[in-house]
């Protein structure tokens, strides 16, 4: 009797706090699925960007891109698969490897019957918006809203395509970057806010030529930005055999009209001199587009907090892929060097990702997507070959995530041949293919990244090395069996 009486106010006791239980549960808010605002750049390469560090550092004006990184997380080891404008854009839309999506060099086009994220998203409840460069050449598939440039369109008084890509609309008297952000918070005002949306904000700076907006033409008119200490020579018998584009080639394309605010003016034929004057006024003129990316960015999270959408809006800013600012005296990409291969990044969610979060891992263009979908509570379809990131930004790592990533690309010439590799945290193996017609010129190069950050010396043919350079060989044919390539 005891017993039973104790069992049964026991039994009372539990449902009561059952009950309360429950009460608690629908007095808390619930959490609503994030809105997701992802900010990409053309080119805007982490030594522009002033929460990375670096010689430019001092002179960049990213305040608001710095705020981002503060207030979330900054990505250290962020990659693109392959470096180029059109196969990195397909890549994070299709959460695939460019072998697989098929869009492998510039001239690749998305087809608009083809799996996206942007569509995953439309199926999963999001609204979707696109504003700004597409790139991707066939019409946009998988927005409720699109207004685009064609191709790499103009930064002053842009050629836009609102849903349709026959009816051209001169955005006249604008500047791109603001254009574009003014596109996309008119979509944010009129959208449907009864459900989480996805907006995909493009910009077309910091592509080349750089032509900034006059509101910027102050900027570093009296200084003289920090050279890379590569600026003269790393190429070569100990560096890479690598001719890639070298800022000659931008003095010459300088020295027209149509760069910056004019034409590149110089006052010596010393080549030192000239590629000294030619990398003052390449970096200004990009930096000072990257001015007005950073002015906008501050525009929308201004945008966000009046309304009150800060708290439950993921915000990426990144760039399609990295750029060479003079290091190796190149300028452009498409290389798996580190200024070409990294993809800056930060991103913000309050919810989820601590103020200051620096996280390390290695991170690809092809995660974008399945990140984006465990956002918004969808299953990534087993063709997305990328993994989402979600935990490793609240800082719960998975212990089997990636230590090693594979690099490809596919458009080979003499100056910037094919290549592929793989990089690990602390060391990169690359293999080129037509740096001349002779077979035997094909080669590998190693760089030991933890000794040698800015691979200044090719040590593929280090004894000390041989071990890890054999066991990479063999890491490189794994990937590509488990990722199905087989260059
Ligand atoms: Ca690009």
């Amino acid at each position: 009797m005891q017993i039973r009486s104790t069992g049964r106010l026991a039994g009372v006791i539990g449902i009561g706090l059952l009950l309360l239980g429950t009460a608690r549960a629908s007095l808390a808010e619930p959490v609503p699925r994030p809105n997701i605002l992802f900010i990409m750049a053309d080119d805007h390469t982490s030594q522009a960007w002033g929460c990375y560090g670096g010689r430019l550092a001092p002179w960049v004006k990213t305040p608001n891109i710095d705020r981002l990184a503060r207030q979330g997380a900054r990505l250290t080891n962020c990659f693109c698969t392959n470096s180029i404008c059109v196969p990195s854009r397909a890549s994070i839309l299709t959460g695939q490897y460019s072998h697989i999506n098929g869009v492998k060099t510039l001239s690749g086009a998305m087809d608009p019957r083809a799996d996206n994220v942007a569509k995953r998203l439309q199926k999963a409840g999001y609204r979707t918006a696109l504003v700004g460069k597409w790139h991707l050449k066939k019409p946009p598939a998988g927005f409720d809203y699109w207004n685009i440039i064609k191709g790499q369109g103009r930064y002053h008084n842009p050629v836009m395509y609102e849903m349709d890509q026959t009816k051209p609309v001169v955005q006249e008297g604008g500047y791109s970057t603001d254009v574009f952000t003014g596109k996309a918070l008119g979509w944010l005002d009129r959208r449907d806010s009864d459900k989480p949306f996805c907006l995909m904000l493009h910009f077309k700076a910091t592509h080349e030529p750089w032509q900034f907006h006059p509101r910027h033409g102050h900027l570093y008119r009296d200084v003289d930005l920090p050279e890379p200490e590569t600026l003269f020579g790393s190429t070569g018998p100990k560096g890479t055999l690598v001719p890639g584009w070298p800022l000659e080639i931008l003095t010459e394309r300088m020295s027209k009209p149509g760069h910056g605010d004019g034409k590149l003016e110089l006052d010596s034929d010393d080549p030192k001199a000239v590629r000294r004057a030619t990398y003052q006024k390449f970096v200004k003129d990009f930096l000072r587009c990257g001015a007005a990316i950073d002015e906008n960015i501050g525009r929308v999270l201004d945008y966000l907090d009046k309304h009150e959408l800060a708290r439950d809006t993921i915000v990426i800013y990144t760039s399609d892929q990295g750029y060479f600012l003079g290091e190796h005296n190149y300028f452009d990409k498409r290389f798996m060097l580190e200024e070409s291969l990294r993809m800056p990044l930060v991103v913000r969610y309050p919810r989820e990702i601590k103020p200051r979060t620096v996280l390390d891992d290695i991170i690809l263009n092809v995660d974008f997507a399945p990140t984006f979908l465990d956002y918004a509570g969808a299953k990534p379809p087993a063709a997305m070959q990328g993994r989402s990131f979600r935990a490793n930004l609240a800082g719960k790592t998975p212990p089997d995530w990636r230590d090693a990533m594979y690099y490809r690309y596919y458009a080979g010439s003499r100056q910037r041949p094919a290549h592929f590799g793989i990089r690990t945290h602390d060391a990169k193996l690359i293999y080129y293919d037509g740096l001349t017609d002779r077979a035997e010129d094909r080669r590998w190069e190693f760089y030991d990244l933890a000794h040698d950050p800015h691979e200044t010396r090719n040590a593929v043919d280090d004894a000390a090395h041989a071990e890890i350079i054999e066991q990479l060989k063999k890491r490189l044919g794994k990937l590509q069996a488990e990722l199905g390539d087989a260059p």
